[in-house]
């Protein structure tokens, strides 16, 4: 696309004075801007082209340089061969101050008065048991919430009143200051910003529109949540301003520790002692789980800290990936004191054990198992 004159784009004479270049490009601008001509490229190509000229010529400096070079002269700005501006917004950013008073609130955006904000979101830090985090649970959240005045409806004036226009700024929220050559937008002071003016506020609220309460809340806890899981609660946060949506609610898990379990994500590791005996000639153990205990074979030899793996006894999935399992860690005790019968067996046992037949010092070491109760 070759490149209009600048002077041309603007409709301007080359003799034109900034006033009448400022005049110009607002009156193009007015015409070609996206509110007014949505989903229309030409329209939008033309708004651009209307800020690239305009862009140069406001400047003295670059001006100069294009009456004698043309787009030569300003090229290398970033504003020749129609780059430059990407975006409407970039315009506004760039020109906003002479936009302010031509669109008010709405540079960008369509809608006249006070602009739309989303509430703020909150965030509830949730301590809950082991248990609640393994099993699931509803629990009912009290939380400090800033709602809608019921008492007005969010209008901050007196029953049987209504808001009046502001005065001061017609409504708009913003006012013009005159600054040199430019006009700034401002909020205007009498409303705060809104456009509205309450004579007698609603006693409630004192004119706000929003009071604080307690709201009751009642949440589904996921069963397998861990310490750090954040729940949504969409649009449980502050309601919106002007009109905006509501924020969202963050719920934040902490799960305490448990007093039988530990947690390594989905498994749950469970620590069971056991003595030399049952370690030497293998047993069967009751083992916690979530649920009702389970019987676990511990085969004979078994090893200080070996670990037995119970299938899907662990924790459930979040909905990804498979359960956890339940890990048995086994502790070996050695006995601390040893009734005199009980030393002489395993006097006899070390000795079996020095010079061999393990047949034999089985059969005593089960002689052993019984003197301690193990059978
Ligand atoms: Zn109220
Ligand atoms: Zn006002």
């Amino acid at each position: 696309m070759s490149q209009r004159d600048y002077y041309e784009v603007l409709g301007v004479s080359r003799d034109a004075s900034q006033d009448e270049i400022k005049k110009a490009y607002r009156k193009k601008a007015m015409e070609f801007h996206p509110d007014r001509n949505p989903d229309n490229p030409d329209a939008e190509a033309r708004f651009k082209e209307a800020a690239e000229a305009y862009d140069v010529l406001r400047d003295d400096d670059k001006r100069a340089r294009y009456d004698r070079f043309g787009h030569a002269g300003v090229n290398g700005n970033g504003f020749g061969g129609g780059g430059g501006f990407h975006s409407a917004e970039d315009i506004f950013s760039q020109f906003g101050d002479i936009f302010g008073d031509l669109f008010g609130f709405s540079m960008g955006g369509a809608s006249r008065g006070p602009r739309a904000q989303s509430g703020a979101d909150l965030r509830y830090n949730l301590s809950i048991s082991f248990r609640q985090a393994a099993k699931g649970d509803e629990v009912t959240l009290k939380i400090p919430k800033k709602v809608t005045c019921p008492e007005c409806e969010g209008s901050g004036a007196a029953p049987g009143t209504k808001p009046e226009t502001c005065s001061r700024c017609a409504g708009r929220g913003q006012v013009r200051q005159s600054q040199g050559p430019f006009s700034i937008s401002m909020p205007c002071h009498a409303c705060n910003g809104t456009g509205q003016f309450i004579s007698s506020p609603c006693p409630r609220c004192r004119g706000a529109g929003i009071v604080q309460e307690i709201k009751e809340l009642a949440v589904r806890i996921p069963a397998g949540v861990d310490s750090g899981n954040r729940l949504r609660l969409r649009g449980e946060g502050e309601p919106g301003i002007h009109g905006g949506p509501p924020g969202d609610l963050y719920v934040v898990i902490t799960v305490e520790q448990d007093k039988t379990f530990r947690r390594h994500g989905q498994d749950l590791i469970v620590t069971r002692e056991i003595s030399f005996v049952q370690a030497a000639l293998g047993d069967r153990i009751e083992v916690p789980t979530l649920d009702d205990p389970i019987t676990v074979e511990i085969p004979k030899g078994t090893q200080n800290g070996e670990i037995f793996r119970m299938h899907d006894y662990g924790l459930p999935s979040l909905g990804y990936g498979a359960n956890g399992d339940l890990l048995v860690e086994i502790v070996v005790k050695t006995p601390t004191k040893l009734s005199k019968r009980q030393e002489e067996l395993l006097r006899e046992f070390a000795q079996l054990e020095d010079d061999k037949p393990m047949t034999k010092a089985k059969n005593l070491f089960k002689k052993v198992g019984k003197a301690m109760g193990v059978d």
